[in-house]
């Protein structure tokens, strides 16, 4: 759900300094701790600077520091514009299109819309509960669902993703449904307590053994077990939004961004419940910050 209308973003961020301070409030919450008074004091806006200087000792803290914004030439406000503009749309929007609305070089829609992708990359935090897991295949030619190598055609890609009931998914680009690159995705993405719902595809087969809960339903016969919850009908559909997004909207995507449109639409997927996503997307801003500036040691 998007409640930030363009009317209000507007409003709230009418010039660089506006963004430049919303970005200083989630990254610096409690206030700016000064690393030369030792202590949180009153830090006042440069002029003309993307900067701050503590009201006691004039130390200098600059907010955009190892964010995806701080070599850019493009003004903040523009950035904030490009990540409203992906955080509202569903199926997503082309370079192309961020270049005609915005009045940038398409090279520099290009950069922005994959820099603000990275802020769309899961946690990572391993999930529980009930998840559906399933692979998807993108690009190349012939309209085969499953992947069937034919050296003349030009490869597609697989994505796997695992859904997490009213809850994240994580996609990942591999490079193949082999049983050890399936298997390394579910270990590292899900506590070993977790229920695990898949097809009939050899790799999971084992997944029992591991530990996880895992039933499958074999599509040559049905897709929901009867009377039981056992169906991977919801990374169906979200496969049916990612799909039409990417041969519709990204229609030649390079194998090498591949996992960085699966973040987008993984990002949107998971806050689809959030109320704003574009605060969202702010919020990542300082988390992944915080990673890049201080690695937690
Ligand atoms: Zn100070």
């Amino acid at each position: 759900m998007q409640k930030l209308s363009l009317k209000t973003f507007l409003r709230k961020y009418p010039h660089n300094e506006a963004c430049l301070e919303e970005i200083k409030r989630f990254v610096f919450p409690d206030g700016i701790h000064c690393p030369k008074c030792q202590k949180i004091t009153n830090f006042y806006k440069l002029d003309g600077r993307m900067a701050y200087s503590c009201g006691v000792c004039r130390t200098q803290v600059y907010p955009l520091k190892g964010t995806i914004f701080e070599k850019s030439t493009t003004d903040l406000r523009t950035w904030f514009y490009v990540m409203w503009v992906m955080s509202k749309t569903r199926s997503g929007i082309s370079a192309r299109q961020i270049q005609r609305e915005v009045g940038v070089t398409y090279k520099c829609a290009f950069r922005m819309c994959h820099q603000i992708r990275k802020l769309m990359a899961d946690d990572g935090e391993p999930m529980d509960g009930i998840n559906e897991s399933d692979e998807t295949y993108i690009g190349g030619k012939g309209k085969n669902k499953r992947y069937v190598p034919d050296y003349n055609e030009k490869p597609k890609e697989v994505v796997m993703g695992i859904l997490q009931r009213g809850g994240k998914i994580h996609l990942r680009h591999i490079p193949n449904t082999g049983k050890w690159t399936i298997l390394k995705q579910i270990k590292e993405n899900l506590s070993t307590d977790a229920s695990i719902y898949t097809d009939q595809l050899g790799a999971y087969q084992q997944l029992n053994r591991y530990g996880y809960n895992h039933s499958f339903v074999n599509h040559k016969e049905t897709y929901v077990i009867k009377g039981t919850d056992i169906h991977t009908n919801s990374i169906e559909g979200f496969w049916s939004i990612f799909k039409r997004g990417v041969t519709g909207v990204y229609t030649h995507i390079s194998p090498k961004y591949l996992q960085h449109y699966a973040d987008e639409y993984g990002f949107r997927y998971g806050n689809r419940k959030a109320d704003d996503m574009f605060t969202e997307m702010l919020r990542q801003i300082a988390l992944k910050k915080a990673l890049q500036v201080s690695p937690l040691s």
